[in-house]
């Protein structure tokens, strides 16, 4: 017998968006790659979290998360999403929102379940199904407005479907679904008796329409899985702290998943946050909806200007952009090929389908200082000359 990985580990590739980072690091490029969301963490969150360390906050938490950042989320909850939720029974602090995802995922499904996801997706929680060993569907959602009906739900619907993933606002398409389209989606889940999970990561960011949680939804409550987090809105991606919002039915399961896998969220990182919850005013997540739709803006504007033309995102914090006028065969080449002439990093387009699609899309983060942000767009726009004369905007390699 040879030594070999598993088939599961087979089964899963590299995240293209990882790649990208080293690449771009090889280059000393610019990372529009990764939404690794580089702006500063808030003081009130900074300090509880050093306070915390200093305190003597440094063990094991329950799984579920200490007593003040469950409550605080709870509050929060009520406050923001319109969602009543017991803090002692129905949130669990995970370790990041992916970590959320994948607890509850082990805890609702089996081998063989079938869960939809809307394409483009987002890369992990297409992993994490296949880790998990569930089989992912997909509904298309037609570029430019990212568009979808009835119909499509109902064409991905097999009796293996067990659950559907929205994420709204969405990564790379920035989609915030309306309110119709949640109430499609409600029904289409209460014909097929679905769990309906919910990736509200972006809920902060939204400039076009507002955030709307799929469990206020009438009879949503039960059936939805509320994942969410503060690795963006607090600027804390290296900290690990999401949570999950979902009826008691489900809480105890999930809960003892993340227990096995991460036994708990970083305990002094779970007081940060739940002082930056609890003291941050209404005005701070305004500023970032502010502040970010200044950042969309001018990479959009930039992007328009060398001929990427851009899907302008109504939420979230990336923009995919049409790579047609950039060599190479698909986009893998295309985004190096831009990394090469610029030293600016994005992702492939073909990272967020599963089939051939997304090879004419780049997708840019635009998590960034301004400092940097405004230093990408100006190299991305020595290629406006080009772009003008009607030149290829970059060489061939
Ligand atoms: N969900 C989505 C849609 C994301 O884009 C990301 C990060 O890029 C995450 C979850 C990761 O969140 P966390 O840091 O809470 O695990």
């Amino acid at each position: 017998m040879s030594l070999s990985l598993s088939q599961r580990a087979a089964r899963t590739i590299q995240s293209e968006i990882r790649v990208m980072s080293i690449e771009c690091e090889k280059v000393k490029g610019i990372n529009l790659a990764q939404g690794v969301c580089d702006t500063e963490v808030p003081e009130p969150v900074r300090e509880a979290a050093k306070r915390a360390i200093d305190g003597g906050i440094n063990s094991y938490t329950r799984a579920e998360g200490l007593a003040p950042i469950r409550q605080a989320i709870a509050e929060k909850m009520l406050r923001f999403n319109g969602i009543q939720c017991d803090p002692e029974t129905e949130v669990i602090v995970h370790s990041g929102s992916t970590g959320a995802f994948y607890a509850s995922c082990l805890a609702l499904l089996d081998p063989g379940d079938e869960v939809i996801l809307f394409e483009p997706y987002y890369g992990y929680h297409l992993n994490t199904l296949i880790a998990a060993e569930v089989a992912p569907a997909f509904v298309i959602l037609r570029a430019p407005d990212w568009k979808f009906s009835p119909e499509d739900l109902e064409r991905a619907a097999t009796p293996c479907t067990r659950g559907i993933m929205i994420n709204s606002p969405a990564n790379p398409s920035g989609k915030v679904f309306t309110r119709e389209e949640l109430q499609w989606i409600a029904a289409f889940a209460e014909r097929h008796d679905l769990i309906v999970f919910t990736d509200e990561i972006y809920e902060y960011f939204v400039y076009e329409g507002r955030h709307i949680s799929p469990a206020t939804l009438p009879g949503m409550r039960e059936r939805t899985v509320t994942i969410s987090g503060y690795s963006k809105t607090f600027s804390i991606t290296g900290w690990r702290v999401g949570y999950t919002i979902c009826d008691r039915k489900w809480a105890q399961a999930i809960a003892y998943f993340h227990d096995l896998i991460y036994v708990c969220a970083p305990a002094p990182l779970q007081i940060g946050v739940a002082e930056g919850i609890a003291k941050l005013p209404e005005s701070f997540y305004q500023k970032i909806a502010q502040d970010y739709v200044k950042k969309r803006d001018l990479l959009c504007d930039t992007l328009t200007e060398i001929g990427l033309t851009p899907s302008v995102p109504k939420g979230a914090y990336y923009v995919l952009a049409d790579a047609s006028i950039l060599p190479g065969r698909d986009s893998k080449e295309k985004s190096m090929a831009l990394l090469r002439e610029t030293g600016v990093a994005s992702v492939a387009g073909s990272a967020f389908y599963h089939g051939g699609d997304g090879e004419n899309l780049i997708r840019f983060c635009f998590a960034k200082n301004d400092k940097d942000l405004e230093e990408a767009c100006r190299r991305l726009l020595l290629l406006k000359p080009r772009a003008q004369r009607g030149v290829p905007i970059v060489a061939m390699k």
